[in-house]
């Protein structure tokens, strides 16, 4: 069985090291505990830093820790401190992090940071080339490794490489701004499969694919030059059986046996019946939104002060990269805000922020979640925040209520959670009232529908889900490249045609033998294309026919000095070498009328489309318009022909960047039989690039060559990349 590896900044263990002595220890979290699960069970590695700085050991120790760690099946990489200040805390922290949160103006611009980046993800990636072979998985993680999964295909292409990022994925707006977006995107591309925790950040994520590098994208598959990536959603989740069963523990405690922050929180309780307890635990990070927490827990006291003296806050703030400035003036404004809030409001028996800055053992963790009615978790911008599912399964009353911001990933799943904007401090302090009064029944309502969710969805699930994944991605790329013309196969159909005593070629013109343009009209053929129809033509044993859907008076001013056959239009009209056109059906165009104001309207709606008519079809353009829009136009507006179109034999058809409505019973594939009835045929080939030309595919014979240009899902029998491809395809045949 092939292996699965972890790469990740960190090893699941850490190294405690006391210049002389080193014990490992164990990471708990709910992370590391689902991606063991993964690398143990398919016998891989886990590769990272295992926090160890390189200048503190000599060799020796190096070698001991070695031994430790590669008991656990881990591999560590060291870093200097150097490496450690620029690559970690400069350029992961100090630009990724604050850029990819939306937060601009902490943004650092530093080349020494993102040099030092650079070269540290190297040595991630040739600790990563020693360990795997052809044939494993490898699973990187995170915004510290962007670069790592090129790396590593560029040496190794047939180890298959999945890649999660566990931050939001910013908008193009935002990631443009960086001086090195492209090595980036670059570097991340170098995986098959990337996960992200939304939809929202997979389509930011596309979308600077698509602005930045060109490549065609169908759904979430990107054509990345000749290797398919897939990006996909994958919303982490937490080892809810952990929490849940945690908690009911500690209500089944004695007295005797609870922690002194149990009896503490009793006893607050114990004070008076109508107490309430508001819990919020987070990094103290800029990301989090505390202090907008607080202004709004401030204004939830003053709009609201029949609460004063009832409602406590207790705020956990895990002190987090103390050495950056910005979270220094952080934690003074933090620091300040706890001040006056507790002045304003607060009395010698009642406080109404108790403020813990420092990190609780596990089991004080539980014991918040399950002692407070609401969690108030507002972060300004959050990948995912695992302490809201946290809160969750932790309910094992099932009561409690939790306040969520939508600016964090886990708000999507969330549904039943009291959503807000955490920059609108009045709509928070209406949501704690409306949380803190809420019927008992309504709660329970909404955190079993919110358990049952988080329960099925676990961490383990997730990694479960990601590795699937990751093989049915396999399955895609190797189902595009089983059908990819190799050398092989390209031997054989040159062979096929040398032997053919009368041949038929049908080619497909936009996207096949020309690339498109932004206005259809300028995709003029040019002189190579020229040369390489009048050679095809010029062996009096083949029959060359373009098939398109374009009109027959652009068609025919193109090619008017090459002897070549044409059908246009789809297949209505059809014009042998030297004689007139002709049509297959009678075709008339009655509905026309009823048609074009839908499409009108829709480029009303849509700045750059624009309407084709044909002699029997109208086309609604979107090449030129804004990428994203026009894509949920187009879905719009075929959903609206399809309730139009029923009774009138008409048909809706899809093409690359166009919806064309035209008259049923015409297509590509009926025109070619058509146009091949009555000849005696040794070979017969069809190139086409979209919907339309599927048509063709599935008609023609089935000895015929059917070959499609493109990624997408096909009826032909084999695929190349390009109109590069196809032009020196089709030179090699007519040489
Ligand atoms: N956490 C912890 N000790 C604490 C406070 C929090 O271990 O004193 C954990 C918490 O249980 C959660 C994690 O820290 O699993 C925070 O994850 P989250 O996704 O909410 O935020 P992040 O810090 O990753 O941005």
């Amino acid at each position: 069985m092939s292996k699965i590896h972890i790469v990740s900044n960190r090893l699941p263990y850490s190294v405690n090291h006391d210049g002389k002595n080193f014990e490992l220890i164990e990471s708990v979290g709910g992370l590391a505990t689902g991606l063991k699960s993964v690398y143990t069970r398919y016998n891989g590695k886990w590769i990272g830093w295992s926090g160890v700085n390189s200048d503190s050991i000599d060799e020796e120790q190096r070698a001991e820790i070695d031994l430790a760690l590669e008991e656990k099946s881990c591999s560590a990489v060291y870093l200097s401190e150097k490496e450690i200040l620029e690559y970690y805390e400069g350029f992961s922290n100090g630009t990724i992090w604050p850029l990819f949160h939306y937060f601009n103006q902490y943004v650092s611009y530093n080349a020494n940071h993102w040099e030092t980046y650079k070269n540290v993800n190297q040595l991630f990636a040739n600790k990563v080339l020693e360990v795997c072979e052809d044939g494993d998985t490898v699973w990187i993680h995170d915004y510290q490794l962007l670069l790592v999964p090129e790396m590593i295909k560029k040496i190794k292409p047939k180890v298959t490489i999945g890649f999660f990022l566990h931050i939001p994925f910013p908008s193009f707006e935002v990631f443009r701004i960086l001086p090195w977006r492209m090595e980036l995107m670059n570097g991340m591309l170098g995986a098959d499969l990337i996960g992200f925790h939304i939809y929202d950040y997979e389509r930011h994520f596309i979308s600077c694919v698509r602005r930045l590098l060109g490549y065609e994208v169908s759904f979430n598959q990107i054509h990345a030059d000749d290797r398919i990536v897939i990006a996909d959603a994958f919303p982490m989740g937490i080892d809810y059986q952990k929490f849940h069963e945690a908690s009911t523990e500690i209500m089944h405690k004695t007295i005797q046996e609870r922690s002194d922050l149990y009896k503490e929180l009793e006893k607050y309780f114990l004070a008076s019946p109508d107490r309430q307890l508001v819990l919020s635990i987070d990094r103290l990070d800029y990301t989090k939104g505390i202090p907008h927490r607080l202004r709004a827990f401030a204004r939830f006291m003053e709009k609201y002060p029949e609460f004063r003296g009832k409602v406590t806050l207790i705020m956990l703030a895990v002190p987090s990269r103390n050495q950056v400035e910005e979270y220094q003036k952080l934690k003074s404004e933090v620091d300040e805000l706890v001040g006056n809030i507790n002045g304003s409001y607060g009395d010698i028996n009642y406080s109404p922020i108790w403020y813990f800055y420092r990190s609780l053992p596990f089991d004080n963790l539980v014991e918040l979640y399950n002692s407070s009615d609401v969690a108030l978790i507002t972060p300004v911008r959050d990948g995912m925040n695992l302490v809201a599912k946290e809160y969750v399964a932790s309910r094992i009353t099932h009561t409690g209520v939790l306040i969520l911001s939508e600016m964090a990933g886990v708000a999507k799943e969330m549904g039943e959670a009291i959503i807000i904007n955490p920059n609108n401090e009045d709509e928070i302090a209406d949501a704690l009232k409306q949380a803190l009064t809420m019927p008992v029944e309504e709660q329970k309502a909404r955190i079993s529908n919110m358990q049952e969710r988080i329960q099925r969805y676990s961490v383990f699930k997730w990694a479960n889900d990601f590795v699937e994944r990751i093989d049915k991605v396999k399955t895609v790329q190797n189902d595009f490249l089983a059908k990819k013309i190799s050398s092989a196969v390209y031997a054989n159909i040159k062979m096929k045609y040398k032997k053919a005593g009368k041949r038929a070629i049908f080619l497909d013109y936009d996207g096949t033998l020309t690339s498109f343009h932004k206005n259809p009209q300028n995709a003029i053929p040019n002189d190579e294309l020229f040369d390489i129809l009048n050679k095809l033509i010029s062996d009096p044993q083949n029959i060359v026919t373009i098939i398109s859907g374009r009109d027959r008076y652009t068609l025919e001013k193109w090619f008017k000095d090459v002897p070549i056959n044409l059908i246009c239009e789809h297949g209505v009209w059809l014009k042998k070498q030297g004689q007139e056109w002709d049509t297959i059906t009678a075709v008339n165009n009655d509905w026309m009328p009823m048609i074009r104001p839908t499409l009108e309207r829709f480029v009303d709606r849509t700045p750059g489309t624009f309407i084709e008519e044909k002699n029997y079809s109208l086309v609604w353009h979107y090449r030129k318009a804004e990428q994203d829009q026009s894509e949920i136009r187009a879905n719009e507006l075929k959903d609206e022909l399809r309730g139009l179109t029923g009774n009138l034999n008409l048909e809706i058809m899809e093409g690359s960047k166009v919806i064309e409505v035209k008259n049923g019973g015409v297509n590509k594939g009926i025109a070619a039989m058509h146009f091949i009835k009555n000849e005696q045929l040794d070979f017969i080939m069809a190139i086409g690039d979209d919907w339309t030309d599927e048509f063709m595919f599935k008609e023609l014979p089935n000895d015929a060559y059917t070959i499609k240009v493109g990624i997408k899902h096909t009826a032909a029998k084999y695929k190349v990349e390009n109109v590069e491809a196809v032009r020196s395809f089709l030179k090699g045949l007519a040489d």
